[in-house]
């Protein structure tokens, strides 16, 4: 029998992610109550959440990999279904290093 709390098998779940979806841009809504210091303007203009040098979101709390302010998290994080196609494509992205943009070091 599974539990309706554990993700099916090969699923992914937030609780084993490196936080993916927290590397996408976040556009904020007008009903959203996010600090201003973790915002920022696109090159476009949009009122988005700031992100870091590393990628993520600047509400990431980089230790526990999980939003600093879950409970006044945007609109469109609320949003973003966990294990839903969207998910699961950038999930997919992201595995790929090239696709991803992340730089390996080859030099050994
Ligand atoms: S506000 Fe929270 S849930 Fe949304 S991208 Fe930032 S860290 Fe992730």
């Amino acid at each position: 029998m599974t539990s309706p709390l554990r993700p099916a098998k090969g699923a992914a779940h937030c609780s084993a992610c490196e936080a993916v979806c927290c590397r996408l841009m976040v556009v904020l809504q007008p009903e959203d109550q996010v600090p201003e210091h973790l915002t920022a303007y696109s090159p476009e203009g949009l009122h988005v959440m700031a992100r870091g040098e590393d990628g993520w979101c600047v509400a990431l709390n980089s230790v526990r990999m999980n939003c600093g302010i879950y409970e006044t998290r945007p609109s469109v994080c609320r949003r973003f279904v966990m294990n839903g196609p969207y998910c699961k494509a950038i999930r997919a992205d992201y595995s790929d290093p090239v696709a991803a943009g992340i730089q390996h070091d080859t030099a050994a």
